[in-house]
């Protein structure tokens, strides 16, 4: 055969098993070549056919490795060059890496079988991985995806891991995280004084699991960053790990031992069973039942539902298959700063918090909060992307010529990276303003500039300048003399549904409807109840809620009562007055006389209305208002559904007039809450079919943070299929200010006014 083929694979197709497929598929064709991994992902030669090149390539597509994700492909004829054999060539070295970045895998089914076999090499080694499963993103350092280019550079593997690594026929061939008790990762239980209490790897999960018996706080070192544990069933030291970790009333999640033992505990339907055993293996948000034997009032007080997960590592289903109980699992951090993933740092800053540590000794490169979401009905609803999601964003078409950082926002931060045609959004970080966020997210962004050896060359970043990620871009733009940009938040908003679903060449006009809890407008009014219109790579806006004052600045997020109050006429705020003392009362009369901000923020008015029905007048922690308001209006669900504004015609969503209604029927008709709250959200999802009737618009492209809501999910999506309206949501990404950096991107490359 004298005939060389060349065939060039791009995707998710690194720290997958790809490399080592490949070459079991070319032995069965008789191949004779090379497969390697370079610069913009799997590259074969072989010595064949045309004809059987094409089938080759054909039966990679169809029997892929299960983590795989093929973007792209082509064949093409080069130069003869003969092989005597198929063999898998290390990684060429270069400069330019254009594929994606591979996610952490959540253990696999094997894997799991193995480490619970008493027979099995790895019974209990709680760092089992294989092709198809372990951390990936977690332990990377430079790429390509190699053993050697990641945190187990430092574990030599044992002869039999290397019989496995060289073995063709065995699950771990080529697999890069490949280890054993005899030659991996070690751990050590130690006390919060830094004490060892063991370094015998065979007992350390009995003690751990003994210790959470007995009501001790545990910070565990998983593969992404430490979670503090403590029994779920166990109220006192649950409250007790509220109290350590200043968290008085921010729901938990909680890790279970398996499917079944959640499905005693909760009713879940098929796609949250898809989504709970998924490699992304995330937090997904439940209602509870009557048959829910945790301590729910002291995981999630005040909300219907708990979070719950699978163990994402085998040392989180080692400890849970001895445990057989559920346990709370949250981000080992204190209040507001980032999950720690570094031994020293657990130690120093969690001494507090934790009774006891399970270190370990992998270095963790990217520390990782778990991803949380939940369902309206089929709809998945991302509240938190990171483990097992980020960076990878697959199917943006990007056509950049220059390296590019979107920087995002400011509460829900992340960044968005374009080194060459691959588009990266980063993991969730968090608020910005605590300083050790800060210092995350930018280092974060520093390891990417020196990952992809790719200078920014655009930096673009929000109107809002006193952003601390604003601020951080304008550093950023100077240090590497890069162009910067300022783009308005909710078109950033809108532009992220719109790059989600491939829109920008859509022929008919698009209605773009952004609710959040607050942006700068074009006009320094405080937005986030906004209606725009998109066609032509024009984003204008049409219509907003009616504004309202913006009282006490930060504070007005945090008390929902203030939201009230400004949205009452003097005669009606009597009604509330119970809920400010004599000085608060005199001091908010004083201050809305003479107010001049301004503000149409949707995220305000629940809470305004989760004030007015007595549910929420100070939140406790972020959005708990609109999270308790939602869960109020699921207990009615099979109720009838009222529009408030039914009668009345307007141009601007009138938030006072929707007030004074709401106020009326609770204080003078006597209506429920539940019917209310549920009302309200009726008369929010009507408004939006009005609004795209009055402008003659077919597609409606909803984003930010109030579209987490699943009640207005659920009635919007039965409204728009009743009308014919075609609904697009954000998907991949969260529709909260997670997804502001990829939507700079997405306005920057498709926007032209
Ligand atoms: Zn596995
Ligand atoms: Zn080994």
């Amino acid at each position: 055969m004298n005939q060389t083929f060349k065939i060039q694979i791009q995707g998710r197709v690194q720290g997958v098993g790809f490399r080592p497929f490949i070459f079991n598929l070319a032995k069965s064709f008789q191949l004779k070549g090379t497969v390697s991994n370079n610069e913009s992902g799997v590259i074969i030669f072989c010595n064949t056919s045309e004809s059987k090149a094409t089938q080759f390539l054909e039966n990679i597509c169809h029997s892929k490795p299960k983590m795989a994700i093929i973007t792209s492909h082509t064949l093409t004829e080069v130069s003869f060059t003969n092989y005597d054999d198929f063999t898998i060539i290390p990684s060429e070295a270069t400069a330019k890496i254009t594929i994606p970045l591979t996610p952490d895998f959540a253990i696999c089914t094997t894997c799991k079988t193995e480490i619970a076999d008493t027979t099995n090499k790895r019974f209990q080694y709680p760092f089992t991985t294989c092709v198809n499963c372990g951390p990936r993103y977690a332990i990377t350092e430079t790429y390509p995806f190699e053993r050697a280019h990641t945190s187990m550079e430092n574990y030599t593997m044992c002869t039999t891991c290397v019989n496995e690594y060289e073995n063709p026929a065995d699950r771990r061939f080529h697999s890069q995280t490949n280890s054993c008790s005899s030659c991996g990762i070690q751990l050590e239980l130690v006390d919060g004084k830094g004490n060892t209490i063991s370094k015998r790897q065979e007992d350390i999960i009995t003690k751990t699991v003994e210790l959470l018996r007995n009501g001790k706080i545990i910070a565990i070192k998983n593969t992404s960053g430490y979670l503090l544990c403590c029994d779920a069933a166990n109220p006192t030291a649950i409250q007790t790990l509220r109290q350590r970790k200043k968290r008085p009333s921010k729901p938990f999640a909680v890790i279970y031992p398996s499917l079944k033992a959640i499905q005693k505990d909760f009713k879940i339907s098929f796609h949250e069973q898809q989504a709970l055993q998924s490699t992304v293996a995330p937090i997904v948000i439940l209602q509870n039942t009557k048959n829910t034997k945790i301590s729910t009032r002291t995981i999630a007080p005040n909300i219907e539902q708990t979070g719950v997960m699978l163990p994402s590592t085998a040392l989180m289903e080692t400890l849970m298959q001895q445990m057989q109980q559920p346990i709370v699992a949250t981000s080992g951090n204190i209040h507001g700063s980032p999950i720690i993933a570094d031994n020293d740092t657990a130690q120093k800053q969690l001494q507090t918090v934790a009774d006891y540590f399970l270190h370990h000794n992998l270095k963790v490169q990217f520390p990782q909060d778990d991803s949380v979401l939940k369902f309206s009905d089929e709809t998945e609803i991302i509240i938190r992307r990171s483990r097992g999601m980020a960076p990878n964003y697959l199917g943006a078409n990007i056509d950049a010529d220059k390296n590019t950082i979107a920087m995002g926002a400011h509460l829900k931060s992340t960044f968005t990276f374009v080194p060459n045609k691959q588009v990266y959004v980063s993991q969730y970080f968090g608020n910005l303003d605590a300083y050790e966020v800060v210092q995350r997210y930018e280092n974060c962004i520093q390891q990417y500039i020196e990952l992809f050896d790719a200078k920014p060359e655009i930096i673009l970043i929000d109107k809002h300048l006193q952003y601390q990620s604003s601020v951080l871009g304008s550093e950023f733009a100077e240090k590497y003399n890069a162009a910067i940009y300022e783009i308005q938040h909710h078109k950033a908003h809108f532009a992220s549904v719109l790059g989600e679903h491939h829109l920008f060449h859509s022929k008919e006009k698009i209605l773009g409807v952004i609710w959040d809890g607050t942006g700068l407008g074009d006009d320094y009014k405080i937005w986030g109840g906004e209606f725009f219109s998109y066609h032509h790579q024009k984003i204008e806006r049409l219509t907003h809620v009616d504004y309202y004052d913006w009282l006490a600045n930060d504070k007005m997020a945090k008390e929902p009562r203030l939201a009230l109050f400004s949205l009452l006429n003097e005669e009606d705020r009597a009604y509330i007055k119970d809920k400010f003392s004599n000085t608060e009362w005199n001091v908010y009369t004083k201050t809305i006389r003479s107010n001049t901000l301004q503000t149409s923020s949707v995220g305000r008015l629940f809470d305004a209305v989760a004030s007015a029905l007595d549910i929420t007048d100070i939140n406790t922690f972020e959005a708990e208002a609109a999270m308790r308001l939602e869960n109020c209006a699921q207990t009615s669900a099979n109720l009838e559904n009222v529009d408030l504004l039914a009668h009345i015609d307007y141009e601007k969503i009138p938030s006072k007039l929707l007030l004074k209604i709401i106020l009326k029927a609770y204080k003078e008709d006597g209506i429920s809450k539940a019917i209310i709250a549920r009302s309200f959200i009726y008369t929010l999802a009507k408004s939006i079919i009005k609004i795209a009737h009055k402008n003659d618009i077919k597609i409606i492209a909803c984003s930010g943070g109030v579209f987490q809501n699943t009640v207005l999910v659920s009635m919007l999506h039965k409204m728009a299929e009743k009308e014919e309206i075609k609904l697009k949501l954000n998907r991949k990404l969260s529709s909260n200010d997670e997804n502001i950096s990829f939507g700079q991107l997405m306005y920057y490359q498709h926007i032209k006014n």
